[in-house]
């Protein structure tokens, strides 16, 4: 059983999501220049880090959102997390995500 607090969960999460990003440009070096739109924020984002998850190719940003809102169980599964970006519903779990990362920050300095 889990008994990790949310701003564990997230530390862990972007350690995760940073190692993802990492192993793809030690696997290959050039997807550091190849970008794509990503399904979830619409953006254009490089694919180093990048998930398909089913029909859809979330970039790095929204891994961790989308890792971080089913461990934390804010949503089920990336259906889910795609129809709560277009609803804007996220921007609770997002600029929690945001504060935990500033205050990071501000302890590594
Ligand atoms: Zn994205």
């Amino acid at each position: 059983m889990s008994e990790k607090t949310p701003e564990e969960i997230i530390k862990e999460m972007q350690l995760v999501a940073n190692q993802m990003v990492q192993d793809d440009l030690d696997e290959n070096p050039d997807c550091a220049n190849e970008f794509f739109d990503c399904d979830c924020c619409g953006k254009n984002k490089c694919i180093a880090g990048s998930i398909q998850y089913g029909m859809y190719r979330l970039c790095n940003d929204c891994v961790l959102i989308a890792e971080t809102g089913f461990a934390l169980n804010k949503f089920k599964d990336i259906q889910n997390l795609i129809d709560a970006m277009e609803d804007k519903r996220l921007e609770e779990l997002c600029s929690f995500i945001k504060e935990e990362e500033t205050r990071q920050k501000s302890f590594d300095n």
